[in-house]
């Protein structure tokens, strides 16, 4: 039997992480976890209890009382947020809008990198995909990766998607400026800020396809496990 590792995926925003983290997942029989959708959620909980980003202590208590599960749906994976199903309402461009104001809250990084870690707990192949994975969540993943495109490939990716799912709040250039907004932030916020760990790998998917994409993280996956 092959080894069993952990696979660490990081990027920017619509880089395809999570298709592609899932996949793969997928392939190998992994856990996968995607822990955007956690950040996601104590947004729209923090939102909906009117808790301010600048509030650290009411969201760390926010973040220690909900419950973040995870699990198989039609499209994927549905993200139960304390027993409701919110799959859909945490990818609105509300959420999109004021996630990063409040995951650069350290009070509440500290307790969802807790509950990531706690998915590697019984020794089981995980694959993860976020911001701070390969340098936070999991320093001593065997395969870390770094998945970018440009800002303009990212943003008319999410415009297809966003269209063939119905929604409309954004045209083309709202959305790329929203990427690149949310980019800067994310590189730039103090706590676990997005940057590639010095032993990822760095993969460019601009003009590679989905599937030129996981056979390249397929192919390193099978170089560390072989
Ligand atoms: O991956 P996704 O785009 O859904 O993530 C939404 C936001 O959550 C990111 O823009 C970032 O602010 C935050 N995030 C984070 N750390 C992670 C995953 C996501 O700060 N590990």
């Amino acid at each position: 039997m092959s080894k069993v590792i952990q696979v660490a995926i990081d990027g920017p925003a619509s880089s395809g992480k999570s298709t592609i983290a899932k996949k793969i997942a997928k392939k190998l029989a992994y856990v996968y976890l995607d822990t955007g959708a956690m950040y996601r959620a104590i947004t729209l909980l923090a939102l909906d209890g009117h808790i301010p980003a600048e509030d650290a202590d009411a969201l760390k208590a926010l973040a220690e009382a909900s419950e973040i599960t995870f699990e198989p749906g039609e499209n994927g994976q549905r993200v139960l947020v304390n027993g409701q199903d919110q799959s859909e309402a945490i990818r609105t461009d509300r959420i999109s809008k004021e996630v990063s104001a409040y995951s650069a809250v350290s009070e509440v990084r500290q307790v969802l990198v807790e509950k990531q870690r706690a998915y590697t707990q019984n020794g089981q192949g995980v694959v993860m995909d976020g911001r701070d994975i390969g340098t936070v969540v999991l320093p001593d993943a065997e395969v870390k990766i770094f998945l970018t495109a440009s800002a303009e490939e990212r943003g008319r990716r999410r415009f297809l998607e966003n269209q063939a799912k119905g929604y409309s709040e954004m045209n083309l250039e709202d959305l790329i400026e929203d990427i690149k907004r949310r980019d800067l932030y994310d590189s730039t916020r103090e706590d676990s800020p997005l940057v590639p760990a010095d032993d990822a790998v760095m993969l460019d998917s601009s003009d590679l396809t989905l599937d030129e994409v996981e056979d390249s993280i397929l192919a390193e996956i099978h170089r560390v496990i072989a």
